[in-house]
């Protein structure tokens, strides 16, 4: 056994760590923004069989181009979008790093307004694209004015912009997203993994005659499919035509693209959860208030709580009693995400003893 810093690694990469949102099997998993609510049965049943379908097969390389699962996928978000600008990966990371290894690289520069999505800068880094992150405004707001100056100053080649926001939860008005495009010539991407849990409009609207902006989605979220692993973007047809350039040869599997269309054949049961979430999510938010704890004002299936003196202690108690939320190092702060009823309940109770 040798130790890393032995190998020949490239010198960019000395002393980094893997990501490691802690995997612990606790009974409350409040953590990584998941769905709580587990797959429908017949649901289940129908991906089954797709499965199964496609098994008898799999001595064949998969279909490069997935048409039918980008034209389930352009039906799924509506919008009069067609199958040729939509693409998938392995969830949304798989395409922010396919959208940074086509338009990013030695050279380009990438900026995003922070807190926000922490592997911005791992994608960035592992694309040798130079990343910079800007502090977002009052209340981590992002006004059209603000936004649009910085992206006129800066010129970044990409620059991406989280809606609603990961870990704040704040969204971004189409006003914004409409000036930030016109500020500058780059690629502008719109991380939309919580759209389905806004009551803003999103950005997809924006798609026609805009081709530098990219909106990218999962269905890891409030689709419920984080374990698929499966990720899309809907943006101009010659963007998708870049990806197609850099993507590895048949990186979308067989059993991937099955389970996905068999799931999206069900979105409204996948999706059927989510106003119960939503309910707990406000929930959560008037819970911790009642505690003396600041809510941000979220529009996604978390809430970041502002008034820990000490939140890696807080973090360690409520895991001591089965209550797995995150510290996503922001000073005290503590990221909680919105899942069941009785979640919720276990949740608040026991966050009101630990601070007691
Ligand atoms: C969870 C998340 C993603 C992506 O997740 P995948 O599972 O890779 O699709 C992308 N962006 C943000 C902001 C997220 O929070």
């Amino acid at each position: 056994m040798t130790n890393l810093n032995d190998l020949p690694i490239r010198d960019d990469l000395r002393g980094e760590k893997p990501y490691g949102a802690p995997q612990l099997h606790v009974p409350v998993q409040l953590n990584v923004n998941e769905n709580s609510f587990g797959i429908p049965e017949a649901v289940a049943l129908d991906i089954v069989e797709s499965l199964a379908a496609e098994v008898l097969t799999l001595n064949r390389y998969p279909d490069r181009e997935f048409l039918e699962l980008r034209s389930s996928l352009a039906n799924y978000l509506g919008y009069d979008l067609v199958p040729e600008q939509l693409w998938a990966a392995n969830g949304s990371n798989e395409i922010l790093t396919q959208i940074f290894q086509a338009f990013g690289g030695p050279g380009k520069t990438s900026l995003s307004f922070g807190p926000t999505y922490s592997m911005y800068p791992n994608i960035a880094r592992l694309t040798l694209t130079e990343y910079s992150q800007l502090d977002r405004e009052a209340e981590y707001s992002l006004s059209a004015d603000f936004v649009a100056g910085e992206l006129a100053r800066t010129k970044p080649s990409i620059a991406i912009l989280c809606s609603p926001n990961n870990p704040t939860g704040t969204p971004i008005t189409n006003d914004v997203i409409i000036a930030a495009y016109e500020a500058f010539d780059g690629i502008l991407i719109v991380d939309e993994a919580y759209a389905e849990f806004s009551s803003l409009e999103s950005a997809l609207g924006l798609l026609a005659g805009r081709p530098r902006l990219l909106i990218s989605r999962t269905m890891s979220k409030a689709f419920a499919f984080a374990g698929a692993r499966v990720g899309y973007l809907a943006a101009d047809s010659a963007v998708i035509d870049a990806l197609r350039i850099v993507r590895l040869p048949y990186h979308l599997s067989a059993l991937t693209q099955a389970a996905a269309k068999a799931a999206l054949r069900h979105s409204d049961q996948m999706l059927a959860n989510v106003d119960l979430i939503k309910q707990q999510r406000d929930r959560i938010s008037a819970g911790v208030r009642l505690l003396g704890l600041k809510p941000y004002a979220s529009e996604s299936n978390f809430v970041l709580v502002e008034g820990f003196e000490d939140p890696n202690d807080i973090f360690e108690k409520l895991l001591d009693r089965g209550v797995l939320i995150r510290n996503v190092g922001i000073p005290n702060t503590l990221r909680i995400t919105a899942g069941t009823e009785s979640e919720t309940t276990r949740l608040l109770t026991e966050l009101a003893l630990v601070l007691d």
